[in-house]
């Protein structure tokens, strides 16, 4: 079976463009009553961009904090408080910000026509009816969630996505203006799960010429970005880096650095970028060359991993860490082949984690 792939419907790309967004959001406001709600990540609280939004009488501005990853129930309190807002749904959800602020503004805009908790719908192709409008405005680059069929959730059982076509956003945003302040840190480990979203790609079982002309293209920015003293127009080149990495990753699979990346992220909440730097720089066996280059991107940054996450981790910590991981049998199908059980045994998973 061939997967029918849901694209984005409109895409804007350009310094400056972000001032094109009332224009474009002027379309969702044809009726007296109609209003917009603002899904902004609270970093932007008193900084330049929060004057720049195009709010209107009627709408709403959410503040969304992101210092720990979306979870369920964070999503089920900002979808109450925006049905709480007004007696009509709104036209629309624009979320502001990262990878974690672009997936609440998904979450909330499919929630808001789906009944119930957001923790029922983690899994594939489970949501029932179409989301509100909704339009994402990345101000960090890598993650390709502005082009995905996911919102990625921790619940109370798993960490998992609501995955479908009505996730996919109906308008994005690409303004690399908007990504200049980044801190530098934040900017590598970002920045790094695009590489890592290429590279899982591009070495991959699944991999098939749709994926492979995206993959090529992005590995290529990221390598200007990262390891060119001599590259113009990085924020640019980042920007459709993560949108092609996207791309990428949405017609193959990730691999094995995301899955042991998850099982970490589920166990000691290590944010997406950082936990896939840390696993990866252990997965020389499976992706040497990506590996080799990946730490020189790092020496180039001056970037330091931490260390030493699971050194004090129960027994049981770790069995549960290891279920998450290999739970995830796509990515291992994809970086391993049909018979990646043989390979990646829970012992050898184990081994990997105890070095992080
Ligand atoms: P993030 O959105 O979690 O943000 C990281 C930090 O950067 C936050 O403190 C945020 O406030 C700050 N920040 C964002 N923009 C900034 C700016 N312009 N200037 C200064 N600070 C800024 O980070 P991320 O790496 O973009 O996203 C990670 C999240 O994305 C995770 O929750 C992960 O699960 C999710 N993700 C989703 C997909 C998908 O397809 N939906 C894919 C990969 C990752
Ligand atoms: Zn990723």
């Amino acid at each position: 079976m061939f997967r029918n792939f849901k694209m984005i419907s409109n895409v804007i790309f350009g310094r400056g463009c972000f001032n094109q967004l009332d224009e474009i959001l002027a379309q969702k406001r044809a009726t007296p009553d109609a209003w917009i709600v603002f899904v902004t990540d609270d970093v932007f609280q008193g900084k330049a961009l929060e004057k720049r939004l195009p709010l209107h009488a009627n709408d709403m501005l959410l503040w969304v904090n992101v210092d720990d990853e979306p979870k369920t129930s964070y999503v089920d309190l900002l979808t109450e408080k925006v049905k709480n807002f007004s007696t009509t749904l709104p036209s629309g959800v624009i979320g502001i910000g990262g990878g974690s602020a672009m997936d609440l503004a998904k979450s909330v805009s499919l929630m808001l026509t789906n009944p119930g908790s957001s923790q029922e719908y983690q899994g594939w192709d489970l949501i029932k009816n179409p989301a509100v409008f909704h339009a994402a405005v990345p101000t960090l680059s890598g993650t390709g969630a502005e082009v995905s069929r996911t919102a990625v959730l921790t619940g109370p059982e798993k960490k998992l996505g609501l995955n479908s076509d009505y996730t996919v956003f109906d308008q994005v945003i690409l303004d690399p203006e908007l990504i200049k302040d980044v801190p530098q840190e934040q900017h590598f480990y970002t920045g790094m799960d695009c590489y890592i979203h290429c590279i899982e790609s591009l070495e991959g079982t699944y991999l098939n010429q749709f994926s492979k002309s995206y993959g090529e293209k992005a590995l290529e920015l990221c390598r200007e970005v990262y390891l060119d003293d001599t590259a113009t127009d990085k924020d640019d080149k980042l920007m459709m880096a993560s949108f092609f990495g996207g791309m990428s990753i949405a017609y193959s699979q990730v691999g094995a650095c995301h899955a042991l990346s998850y099982g970490l992220s589920y166990l000691l909440g290590t944010h997406h970028g950082i936990g896939c730097s840390i696993v990866f720089d252990y997965l020389e066996e499976f992706y040497p060359e990506g590996v080799k280059e990946f730490r020189a991107m790092m020496k180039k940054q001056n970037i330091e991993l931490p260390r030493n996450l699971t050194k004090d981790l129960t027994d049981e910590d770790m069995e549960t860490m290891i279920t998450v991981a290999l739970g995830l049998e796509p990515l291992w199908e994809n970086c391993l082949g049909a018979d990646w059980k043989t390979i990646m045994t829970r012992d050898k998973a184990r081994s990997l984690f105890e070095k992080m």
